[in-house]
Formats: structure tokens, C-alpha cells, sequence
């Protein structure tokens, strides 16, 4: 299978990277504005290929996009410290109109596109309107990578395998995101339940500071190297493994949803991924506070997309 990525800094290079070392595609094709960089970045990876995966990383421009299956866009502005995601919005609006277009000339019309560049559900649904894909087909990471941020903490705190915890994070992938306690699943059990078997105290102190580390983490990591790739280039090609597999896993993901509030927003619920996208949505278990706040994300982002459209 072919997979694009376009914009290949940090975050583009960390999904080559991860998808190259998960074997996931035969053709990698790196695209940027700065073509040099594209280059150094495929360089790079493919010698890392004989140590993973066979697989043909390379630079090339939008006119090699025409067979690939999956690209994912991770070109534009990343924060400084001390800016919120939300205030990317202008910057990189006008990076997704340049950008998505020349995309759409050349891929396949079955193309899926997922989308990583922040303000993340904002962005989605500019590339939704721009692209003229079915939303099921404009897939953001979305709030995948904070959910797992919740994961390991709540793991940290029980000394239990992630592997074990069921725990969905919801809303914008931003400062109004949700936590959804209501919902965690400890393997068959609730999180009050199973503190109770085994005995493991979990009090609101506790909740208040895993809130505070998932809201902050990216903050966190920016003040200490400028930026985060990582965790994101993971997140995406677990994401990329599961419409290659057709996994049909549930993942929370950002796509243009309708309903939620009066008009069309995109924002992470947990939804079924298979071969072609997003095949359904689920709605969590929400606490009377945690639809209310769910709303407020909705609407927060969506303000934010009437700002720019
Ligand atoms: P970066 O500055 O390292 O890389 C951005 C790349 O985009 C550069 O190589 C640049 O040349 C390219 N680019 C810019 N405009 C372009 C255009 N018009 N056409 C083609 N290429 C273009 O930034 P980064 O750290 O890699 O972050 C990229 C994006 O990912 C940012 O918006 C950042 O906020 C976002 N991000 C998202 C998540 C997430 O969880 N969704 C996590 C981290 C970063």
C-alpha cells in the first residue's frame, strides 16, 4: 500500500517513522514545502528500513499521490509555549487551503485523509469542507493520544497494565477536552469497584491531578523540547493500522458529526475504524457534568471553525 504524508517536521517525520517500523506500507511518500527537508526525513527513515521493514521511503510532490490509499496531514504551525492550539487556527487554515486542494487533484476519490495538524477538529472540518470527502473518510487523531495519556496515568496510579484500562478522552483534542470517568473500565469492572476489591485508595485529589496531567501534558512536553512527536506519530499509525487491517477497533477520533449540537462539528467521540474510515460512533456513558462539558467543547471548537470559514 502507498501512504502519504504531507508536511514532514517533527510530527510527519514521527508518523514515517512509525509507520515504516510497523511494516504498514510498501510506498512511503514524504511531501513538503521545503523539499530538502522532505528528502533528509525519507533518508533518514529508510535507513532505518533494513533494521524494521522493507519499504520504498521517499520525497516526492502532490503528483505522486495519486495512488495512496491513506495521507496523512501534518503540515503547519506548531505551538510556542504559552499559545493554545485553538491559536493556530488562522495560521494553518490557510496552510489546509493550500494544501488540501493540491491533495485532491491527485489522490484517489476512495482517499482517506487523516488529519493531524492542530487546531485539530477545526482543521478536520476544514479539510472535510475543502477535500469534498464523506466525513467517515476525514479522520482526525483527535483526542487518541490524550486517551492514552489518561491510560498510563490511570495505570501509574493503579499499578495495573494500560492493556487492562478501558478510558476514553472526549471533546476538542484541547485545553475543553473531557475526561470520561463515567465511563472507565477496569478489564470488568468500574474504577470505584475495582479500588474497592483490591483495595487501592482513589480519591478526588488523585482524579483532580490526572485531569491536570492529561489537559497539560502537551504544554509540559513543549517547555521541556519545544514540541511533541512521539506519542502523536504513534497514535497515528495505530490509527493508519487499523484501516490497513481493517481492524474495526474503537478509537476516539474526530470527524465532522451532526446532531451533537445545532450545527456541524468535528470533535473525538469513540468510533469504529475499519477499511474505509469511520464505519460508526458510539456514545459513551456521560455523567450529567460531563455531557455539559462535552457540549461546551463542541461548541468552543466550532466558534472556532465560523471564525475561519
Ligand atoms: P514543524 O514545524 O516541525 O513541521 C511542519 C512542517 O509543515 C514543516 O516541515 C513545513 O515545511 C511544513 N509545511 C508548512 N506549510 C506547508 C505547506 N503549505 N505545504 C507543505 N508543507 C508545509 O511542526 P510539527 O511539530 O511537525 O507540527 C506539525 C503540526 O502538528 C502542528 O500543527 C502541530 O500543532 C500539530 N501537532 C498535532 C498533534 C496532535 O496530537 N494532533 C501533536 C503534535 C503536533
Amino acid at each position: 500500500m502507498k501512504i502519504g504524508i504531507v508536511g514532514t517536521g517533527f510530527v510527519g517525520g514521527a508518523c514515517a517513522n512509525a509507520i515504516m517500523t510497523l511494516g504498514l506500507a510498501r510506498e512511503l511518500v514524504l511531501v513538503d514545502r521545503t523539499q530538502s527537508r522532505a528528502i533528509a526525513e525519507a533518508e533518514d527513515i529508510m535507513h532505518a528500513t533494513p533494521f524494521a521493514h522493507t519499504t520504498d521511503v521517499r520525497a516526492g510532490t502532490y503528483n505522486d499521490l495519486t495512488d495512496a490509499k491513506i495521507i496523512l496531514i501534518t503540515a503547519g504551525a506548531n505551538q510556542r509555549e504559552g499559545e493554545t492550539r485553538l491559536d493556530l487556527v488562522e495560521k494553518n487554515t490557510k496552510i489546509m487551503i493550500d494544501i488540501v486542494p493540491q491533495i485532491m487533484k491527485y489522490a484517489p476519490s476512495d482517499v482517506i485523509l487523516i488529519v493531524i495538524s492542530n487546531p485539530l477538529d477545526v482543521m478536520v472540518q476544514v479539510v472535510t469542507t475543502l477535500s469534498g470527502l464523506p466525513s467517515n473518510r476525514v479522520i482526525g487523531t483527535g483526542t487518541i493520544l490524550d486517551s492514552a495519556r489518561f491510560k498510563i496515568l490511570l495505570s501509574k496510579q493503579l499499578s495495573l497494565s494500560p492493556q487492562s484500562i478501558h478510558a476514553f478522552v472526549l471533546g476538542e483534542h484541547g485545553d475543553s477536552e473531557v475526561l470520561n470517568w463515567e465511563s472507565v473500565r477496569i478489564s470488568c469492572l468500574s474504577l470505584d469497584d475495582y479500588c474497592k476489591q483490591v483495595k487501592i485508595p482513589f480519591n478526588s485529589s488523585m482524579k483532580r491531578s490526572i485531569e491536570y496531567r492529561v489537559k497539560n501534558a502537551a504544554y509540559t512536553i513543549i517547555s521541556g523540547k519545544g514540541a511533541t512527536w512521539y506519542g502523536i506519530g504513534a497514535a497515528a499509525a495505530d490509527l493508519v493500522k487499523c484501516i490497513v487491517n481493517d481492524e474495526k477497533r474503537i478509537l476516539t477520533t474526530s470527524i465532522v458529526t451532526r446532531k451533537f449540537i445545532p450545527k456541524p462539528v468535528a470533535f473525538s467521540l469513540p468510533r469504529i475504524i475499519g477499511q474505509n474510515g469511520v464505519i460508526d460512533t458510539v456514545m459513551p456513558e456521560l455523567s450529567a457534568s460531563e455531557l455539559r462539558t462535552l457540549k461546551i467543547s463542541a461548541i468552543t471548537i466550532r466558534k472556532h471553525f465560523d471564525s475561519v470559514s
